[in-house]
């Protein structure tokens, strides 16, 4: 069991090719089976709910679209922690639906009040490209709740990009596109893609990760961060500022042309109830 432990400790690494046991290996594994049984208990008993933060346009001052991000309901264990878990397990396919459903019937609601699209984006795990019949529970959900298609963006990570071959990752990328939802490369600047991955993906939105922003807006990097926005402009995407968390971030990103901020500084993810008792504005790309 212990040997078991220091293996599964090394396949978590990505350095080390030795492991030793040690007793912190035990308390891993004790906290992984917990969070997998505490996952396995909310998706049967309706453990989840979903914040949403506003992505919000730099001039008008107002939300353009919010990003759904999943809690659970009872407990202080974050997603940072939580969804790598439902990612080895396989328990990602459930509470990834269960993602999609909330945020639609959410933008149905949305839509009843205020009369149009308010633009949700979900995370799209890269496991989630194994859940069979998920373009279909896409279609399926949206006409259920008569939710136009334009109204959901997809949020993909460049892990989704290298998952299978170009063309297996393009098809399923176009699936979406044909249903006119909106795709959106998130944590950009994390990876190691390379920027002739955009010919072959139909993005429409790139959001930059707060890693890339913050090493961007230093001095000596900002005509740097200057090309990478003319390049995004010639792709015609819309471009978001992730993780931004002070005015200064927020002028210089002003100035430079960025177009959408997320982040602190405008609110941090909030509950529908915040939401509606803040008064904010709908919003849709
Ligand atoms: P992400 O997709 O990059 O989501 C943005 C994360 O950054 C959120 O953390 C958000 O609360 C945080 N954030 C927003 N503004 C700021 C800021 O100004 N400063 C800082 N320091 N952080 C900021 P959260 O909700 O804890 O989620 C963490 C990650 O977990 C997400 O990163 C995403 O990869 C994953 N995740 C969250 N919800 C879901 C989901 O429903 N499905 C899947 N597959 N993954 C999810
Ligand atoms: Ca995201
Ligand atoms: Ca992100």
């Amino acid at each position: 069991m212990y040997a078991n432990l220091a293996m599964y400790s090394v396949k978590k690494s990505e350095q080390s090719e030795v492991a030793f046991y040690n007793k912190l290996m035990q308390t891993d594994k004790i906290r992984f089976n917990y969070i997998k049984e505490e996952l396995k208990d909310a998706i049967v008993n309706g453990g989840f709910i979903l914040l949403y933060q506003p992505i919000m346009d730099i001039t008008k001052k107002k939300v353009k679209s919010y990003e759904a991000l999943v809690r659970f309901k009872n407990h202080n264990i974050y997603p940072d922690e939580f969804i790598p878990i439902a990612e080895t397990t396989g328990l990602i396919l459930p509470i990834g639906r269960y993602v999609i459903e909330s945020a639609i019937k959410q933008i149905a609601q949305w839509e009843l009040e205020n009369r149009m699209c308010t633009n949700v984006s979900v995370n799209f795990s890269t496991k989630q490209f194994y859940d069979e019949g998920i373009i279909d529970f896409i279609k399926e959900k949206l006409n259920q709740y008569s939710v136009p298609s334009e109204c959901l963006t997809i949020e993909i990570t460049e892990t989704f990009l290298h998952e299978k071959s170009i063309e297996e990752v393009r098809n399923f990328l176009v699936e979406l596109k044909k249903m006119n939802l909106k795709i959106a490369m998130d944590d950009f600047g994390t990876g190691f893609t390379s920027v002739m991955f955009f010919n072959h993906f139909p993005f429409d939105v790139i959001k930059l990760d707060k890693s890339f922003v913050e090493d961007k807006l230093k001095k000596s990097k900002t005509k740097v961060f200057e090309t990478w926005l003319l390049l995004f402009q010639a792709y015609n995407y819309i471009v978001i500022a992730e993780g931004v968390e002070t005015v200064n971030q927020l002028k210089q990103l002003e100035k430079l042309g960025v177009d959408y901020v997320q982040g602190y500084y405008f609110s941090r993810p909030l509950s529908v109830e915040a939401i509606e008792n803040l008064g904010f504005s709908k919003g849709g790309f």
